[in-house]
């Protein structure tokens, strides 16, 4: 038995025999060809042979997996028909009388390389999908046929170095029941994918496809990011009684699911969803979420090869709207700047970039794209609960000057005798240090705030969330973090029919929920997994219990300090966390 520690990317625990899926080593030939036209005939037959298995794909993705998931083999397909794509093995092969396989390699490599350095997580993560279709057609050129992983006759664990959409795509998903890889993060394919099938997932383990082998039994725990190889009885036996109390717990939280988020003392908070596209929708109802608390809507613009115009945005921010008659959905205007960028928009190179042209302050240096996105969400407010917010606010004056283009775009609508609601409720984003602080002055121009510690630990802490090397110091426990969140709960305390939400991660983190509804948050805003987890937290403590925690961590002198007392509190009132 030997037992190896990888990271968390999807809970739960699974007890399975394993199943080594290795990916046959292509070999490329590196001679010169003397009859480039016989290779680009290869190249054009696997080609069409690629469109014809990624059209399979693509439908069999869409009924076990959704539209979304369909859409990644569309993109795959379109790879397939990129000029610079073909053209460019097609010249490899003519001027360097390479072979297909050759230059399907380099090509695709070539390629693989200038979206992996992309800053944009948007672009980085389109370099899996380029090795993929590469790959696809490279195999296809070689008359190479991958390890079939789409009928199982047992119940296994998937053992890989990475996954890519094509192998999660075509799994038994049956059968299928977990994943341990050598490599992969939180945000890889691999996790998502583990996440919506719900199956625990612990990645970055190195060399699991080394030391395990394909019949041993396993335990992958993704409660912890353990992976345990051929249990003794007794550890199988403690494993068996954890996952059963874990499905247990998850049986107790699908039964919450239409329950309010209420304390047993009565105090109630909302909980809602972020999203990033229209179809996130479904996972927030499904999870028990009552509205959006922030709607990211830079994912539109980033998705689109043009700037979405009014009718685009318009119909996007309606169907959301539609998806919640009786709850509030959040819709943040564009946050683009910092690390997101978009290719058709030409924006400088910027010595700073998040404290540069980000956000707001790229909206009011481009007037008539922020006009374009105020109108879509004005007209789109008549079907739901609107709540149009601005992000990267840091005083009153942006606040001011937001709300006269937005008053200038009612006026256009009037004029154009365009339905909107008048009483479209107007906050922000409270994501920077001086508008925590100054969050009395701020609350007079807004009917709500949202905190978004994501950008307020990056400024309080001056650490770059992005950055590897000072992630240790990126706390959002860090007594200054909590120290703001107090300001900012403790003005709109004061103001009747005003709310105080969040929506940075620190919303939908378990440890944190007891301190945040201590510290008096009325929203709490996450991904849509993590609802039914606050949900039970909230409805086990008493509003008077955590306000006591939240007093006591404010006195405390480090995060740490704070976790532990928060971690203890939670064991005693029998929370996972
Ligand atoms: C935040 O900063 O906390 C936030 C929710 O916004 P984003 O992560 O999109 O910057
Ligand atoms: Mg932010």
């Amino acid at each position: 038995m030997f037992v190896k520690e990888g990271i968390i990317a999807s809970p739960g625990i699974v007890i399975a025999k394993a199943l080594v899926y290795e990916k046959v080593i292509v070999e490329v030939n590196k001679n010169k060809v003397e009859d480039p036209d016989k290779e680009i005939e290869k190249f054009q037959n696997a080609i069409k042979k690629s469109h014809e298995q990624l059209e399979t794909i693509r439908i069999q993705a869409i009924s076990e997996l959704g539209e979304e998931e369909g859409a990644i083999f569309e993109a795959h397909a379109m790879v397939l028909d990129d000029p610079e794509f073909v053209e460019g093995v097609e010249a490899e092969i003519n001027d360097s009388h390479l072979s297909a396989d050759n230059a399907v390699k380099i090509v695709t490599d070539r390629f693989y390389e200038i979206f992996d350095q992309m800053d944009d997580p948007y672009f980085s993560a389109r370099a899996a999908d380029i090795k993929d279709v590469g790959t696809r057609v490279l195999q296809n050129i070689l008359g190479i046929v991958q390890a079939d992983l789409s009928q199982l006759d047992e119940d296994v664990i998937i053992i890989a170095d990475d996954l890519t959409p094509s192998d999660t795509a075509q799994m038994d998903k049956k059968r299928v029941k977990g994943f341990a890889t050598n490599i992969g993060s939180r945000t890889s394919h691999t996790a998502i994918m583990a996440r919506s099938l719900e199956i625990p997932a612990v990645l970055g383990l190195c060399d699991i496809t080394e030391t395990v082998k394909t019949g041993d039994l396993m335990v992958v725990d993704g409660l912890t990011g353990r992976v345990c190889v051929n249990p003794g009885n007794e550890e199988l036996e403690s494993y068996e009684k954890e996952k059963q109390k874990y499905l247990d717990y998850l049986k107790e939280l699908e039964e919450l699911k239409d329950l309010d988020a209420i304390t047993l003392d009565g105090r109630k908070v909302e909980l809602v969803g972020n999203i990033g596209e229209p179809n996130d929708a479904a996972g927030v109802l499904k999870n028990g979420g009552v509205g959006v608390g922030l709607y990211r809507t830079e994912f539109l613009y980033m998705n689109s090869d043009v700037m979405p115009g009014e009718e685009k945005q318009f119909a996007a921010y309606r169907s959301v709207l539609e998806a919640f008659p009786d709850g509030p959905v959040i819709i943040r205007t564009l946050d683009i700047g910092g690390d997101k960028k978009l290719p058709y928009l030409p924006m400088d190179d910027e010595l700073n970039p998040f404290l540069g042209l980000r956000a707001i302050r790229l909206c009011f240096k481009e007037v008539g794209l922020f006009k374009i996105q105020l109108r879509a969400i004005l007209r789109a407010s008549v079907y739901g609960h609107a709540h149009i917010m601005f992000p990267m606010i840091s005083s009153i004056t942006e606040v001011r000057q937001a709300k006269a283009i937005l008053q200038d775009c009612m006026k256009e609508l009037d004029d154009e005798q365009i339905a909107y609601d008048k009483d479209v409720k107007v906050g922000v984003m409270i994501e920077i240090p001086s508008a925590a602080i100054a969050a009395d002055i701020i609350s007079k121009e807004v009917d709500f705030f949202s905190i978004g510690t994501n950008d307020l630990c990056q400024y309080t802490l001056a650490v770059d969330r992005m950055n590897q090397e000072v992630s240790y110091l990126y706390d959002p426990f860090n007594p200054a973090i909590l120290r703001l969140i107090q300001l900012v709960t403790a003005t709109s305390d004061k103001k009747d029919q005003f709310f105080t939400g969040m929506c940075g991660e620190m919303a939908g983190d378990p440890l944190a929920a007891i301190l945040l509804l201590g510290l008096g948050l009325d929203e709490f805003s996450m991904s849509a997994l993590s609802i039914p987890q606050i949900k039970k937290i909230i409805r086990s403590v008493r509003y008077e219990d955590a306000k006591a925690i939240a007093t006591a961590a404010l006195n405390m002198e480090t995060g740490e300090e704070i976790m532990d007392f928060v971690q203890e509190s939670m064991k005693k009132l029998n929370l996972y966390n």
